[in-house]
């Protein structure tokens, strides 16, 4: 069963799963997973993005590696500075192929301005824990972003229309780290719950699942 999103913890790490950082730190950390993705979340308060020239060369160092989590998030602030450098990360995961995770909190609207700037530029996209409008999900889909369901998203106003999302591009993730239940119960419980407001069956959301990692790796086998 394939997670299309989750992050390091102390337990022993799987491998079918993306794992995201959200902190230069932890690059070398996820550097000799199977599908590991790097990347760096906007400037929290005691941390800074990494330059695009720093991302560049890590990218270009291990080619297994995709990018994520990258994004906007109005809680942590200068959301232009925020915004400069995901368009240059998209653009960058674009040239070099490799699939992009974002997080987005309280900015779809310039999300979306963000895709339409990219153009034709644009690589393949996951939207981490997704909770957005039907409408918004509609038009990333459209410009070829994989919605991502995270635990939690029952507790949204998207959770009424999930079943809506069945025809678009979607994805199950945990976002799992540490402090939480045994990830395979955290695992097991999000296709669970998936399944019961898609009324889609388990082996239905595996299948989808799995290829979505074909696209999140660019076609890197499991192991
Ligand atoms: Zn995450």
């Amino acid at each position: 069963m394939f997670d299309a999103h989750r992050h390091l913890s102390g337990e022993k790490e799987v491998y079918d799963a993306l794992y995201c950082t959200s902190h230069q730190d932890e690059w070398p950390r996820v550097a000799n997973l199977p599908s590991p993705a790097i990347g760096a979340l906007g400037a929290l308060a005691n941390r800074s993005l990494p330059s695009i020239d720093v991302l560049a060369q890590a990218l270009q160092d291990n080619p297994l590696v995709q990018v994520g989590e990258i994004g906007l998030d109005k809680r942590f602030g200068d959301l232009e500075n925020q915004q400069s450098f995901l368009l240059a990360s998209l653009d960058l995961a674009y040239s070099l192929e490799r699939s992009v995770t974002v997080h987005v909190v309280q900015s779809d609207g310039l999300f979306l301005s963000c895709l339409t700037k990219a153009g034709s530029r644009l690589p393949p996209i996951l939207w981490h824990a997704f909770t957005g409008s039907v409408e918004t999900a509609r038009i990333a889909a459209r410009k070829g972003c994989i919605l991502s369901l995270a635990p939690g998203v029952e507790k949204t106003r998207l959770a009424k229309r999930i079943e809506e999302l069945a025809s678009l591009d979607f994805a199950i993730e945990t976002d799992y780290e540490t402090d939480m239940l045994p990830y395979s119960q955290v695992l097991e419980d999000q296709y669970a719950l998936i399944g019961r407001v898609m009324h889609k069956d388990r082996e239905t959301l595996i299948r989808n699942n799995n290829a979505k990692r074909a696209i999140l790796t660019n076609n890197a086998p499991a192991r």
